[in-house]
């Protein structure tokens, strides 16, 4: 298990300000809980993001990090590429391409311990219950763009068996 570093190397108020920076707009979201988390190898497909410490039902933990596009580009990427790391909101998308760390690896679950809120310009990420220390984050993907093709491997009991 490697610890997350983070990809601007930049701490913001611990209350989670998302600043835009530079032409690409990657933006960067930090607090104690946020910073602990890391990505290793997932049981359940690839690599994954996990609790590096304890984190209290109910916890914000962190914010989907990228480049921040309309949304008609993010679909228009989301078309050319075979991996992708978009997160639509209402109006726009984040692209989390070539973020090292941070939500673009959390994996799918049908029984997730994580919930992803939208705004106008974030997606942020809650505990849906106690997650232990070294715990794997898990999120309710669907609906996806996979639209449902995709096979689940995400092991809970009442898994949907599609994402
Ligand atoms: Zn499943």
């Amino acid at each position: 298990m490697v610890p997350i570093d983070n990809p601007v190397g930049l701490k913001f108020d611990p209350v989670g300000p998302m600043l835009d920076f530079g032409p690409m707009k990657r933006v960067a979201f930090s607090s104690p809980l946020h910073d602990a988390l890391f990505v290793g190898p997932s049981p359940i497909t690839g690599r994954g993001l996990f609790a590096g410490c304890a984190i209290p039902k109910r916890a914000k933990i962190g914010e989907f990090e990228g480049e921040l596009i309309p949304i008609a580009e993010a679909r228009r990427r989301a078309t050319k590429l075979r991996i992708v790391a978009i997160v639509e909101l209402d109006r726009k998308a984040i692209d989390a391409r070539g973020m090292r760390t941070g939500f673009r690896f959390i994996n799918h679950s049908c029984a997730p311990n994580t919930f992803m809120r939208r705004t106008k310009d974030r997606a942020e990420f809650y505990a849906l219950r106690d997650i232990a220390k070294g715990e794997e984050l898990t999120v309710d993907y669907r609906p996806s763009h996979h639209e449902g093709r995709l096979r689940c491997r995400c092991g809970a009991p009442a898994c949907h068996g599609w994402i």
